[in-house]
């Protein structure tokens, strides 16, 4: 059984773990429990029909030890303090397992987005930049785009944020367009990591990729460019591909790039045919026969129930947070290997970073010279965190922790804000 979740509780224990396994003594980590700031706002929104609604936005910096705090921002009916302060730890982690001079940071507003016209959208975001933009900087605190939220929601942000500070803050986010400043490469660089990583696993366990079949929850910007990718470039088959509406299976492989172009139109996948598919639930998308299993969507899908029947041998994260802490007892049980989501989603922090410099620097790289530079990065994270797994004979997630762990607590001892006057 799974305890009630709570995502927060999830990453402290995961954190417990990693410290107890490399022997780190308790007072070394303790800070990273605490988020350093926690700012909740009030976002009223005048409504087109006049009305007024005022919804709820959270900015939480979790450690900004390695440098500004940074992080995405999601719009989701199901955003919560919890939730949010769990997504910018995660970030801290994930930044440091890419070795890229961040800290973590998250935000977000309780709204299911989908129920808002373009233009109240618009005036949400910018009284949300508002609210938050005392706290934000790009020395501070650098947000990004994450679930429900992308270019066009950066650029409003920039441009608010800008206004308000009377000079062209572009490096306050990433994510955006390239014609504010944006990176090229950055909208597939999720799932281009995922897909690096993905390869490097089969690699390691030496698996021809050209003999794996592939399922894949969520079809958003990272599922969607990560299935692109996998197929085109990795020669992976994909046999099962989901969103909100449902999923498609066909053990011979789906048609990815037919399926590319249906998502990218923002048309859900029940509304999608091709000759030799069946359609599948969610459930059964996590558990159907396939070699790799890739969650791209929301947290808490992996839960003990699935964990005991699904059938991949390896899971990629390419969501933050998809496996319970009791789910992923059962998956080290069964000898089933997890690429953690500090690593294999590593991707799109790792591309805002380079964004950001670029950004710092007004000078401007082609999209090969940042896909060659993402690829160093992905490739040397997944390096130190296999040798670290190997080193202390721990899973994936436990090695990627420690890995972490190791950065950031150097930090705070060489600052000496644990032991310092
Ligand atoms: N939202 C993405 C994540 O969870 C990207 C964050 C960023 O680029 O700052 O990693």
């Amino acid at each position: 059984m799974d305890k009630a979740y709570n995502p927060f509780d999830n990453f402290c224990s995961v954190l417990d773990k990693a410290a107890a396994a490399i022997d780190m003594p308790a007072n070394d980590y303790e800070i990273l429990k605490h988020p350093e700031k926690e700012l909740k706002v009030a976002v009223p929104v005048v409504m087109d029909d006049g009305s007024l609604k005022v919804f709820e936005g959270f900015r939480v910096q979790h450690s900004s030890l390695r440098g500004p705090c940074k992080g995405g921002i999601r719009y989701h009916q199901n955003v919560n303090i919890d939730e949010v302060k769990a997504l910018s730890a995660w970030m801290t982690f994930k930044c440091a397992v890419a070795d890229i001079p961040y800290g973590g940071g998250k935000g977000g507003i309780t709204v299911d987005p989908r129920t808002l016209s373009t233009k109240e959208l618009e005036r949400m975001t910018r009284k949300f930049t508002a609210a938050i933009s005392s706290i934000v900087g790009p020395y501070q605190d650098v947000p990004a785009p994450d679930v429900n939220t992308n270019a066009q929601i950066m650029d409003w942000f920039v441009d608010t944020y800008s206004t308000i500070k009377g000079y062209d803050a572009r490096a306050v986010v990433t994510g955006k367009s390239l014609a504010t400043g944006g990176s090229l490469g950055r909208p597939d660089a999720t799932g281009r990591g995922v897909s690096i990583v993905t390869k490097a696993l089969l690699d390691v366990n030496g698996i021809d990729p050209k003999a794996t079949r592939i399922a894949i929850q969520g079809m958003g910007n990272v599922g969607s460019v990560a299935a692109r990718i996998i197929d085109s470039e990795v020669g992976a088959k994909i046999v099962a591909v989901s969103d909100v509406s449902g999923g498609i299976y066909n053990p011979n492989g789906l048609n990815i790039p037919a399926i590319y172009a249906h998502v990218s139109q923002r048309k859900l996948l029940k509304d999608y045919e091709e000759a030799g598919m069946t359609r599948i639930n969610n459930y059964e998308l996590l558990t159907c026969d396939c070699d790799v299993l890739i969650p791209a969507a929301l947290e808490n899908q992996i839960n003990v129930e699935v964990a005991e029947n699904l059938k991949a041998k390896i899971i990629v994260e390419a969501a933050n947070g998809p496996t319970t802490v009791e789910a992923d007892a059962v998956l080290e049980a069964r000898g089933i290997q997890v690429l953690p989501d500090i690593l294999a989603n590593a991707g799109g922090v790792v591309v805002s970073y380079f964004e950001w410099c670029q950004n710092l620097q007004c000078y401007y790289w082609s999209e090969e010279e940042v896909n060659e530079k993402l690829n160093v990065k992905m490739t040397k994270a997944f390096g130190d965190v296999i040798a670290t797994a190997k080193k202390y004979n721990l899973s994936y997630r436990l090695a990627a922790y420690a890995v972490a762990l190791n950065r950031l607590v150097s930090v705070s001892k060489a600052k000496g804000i644990i032991f310092g006057a």
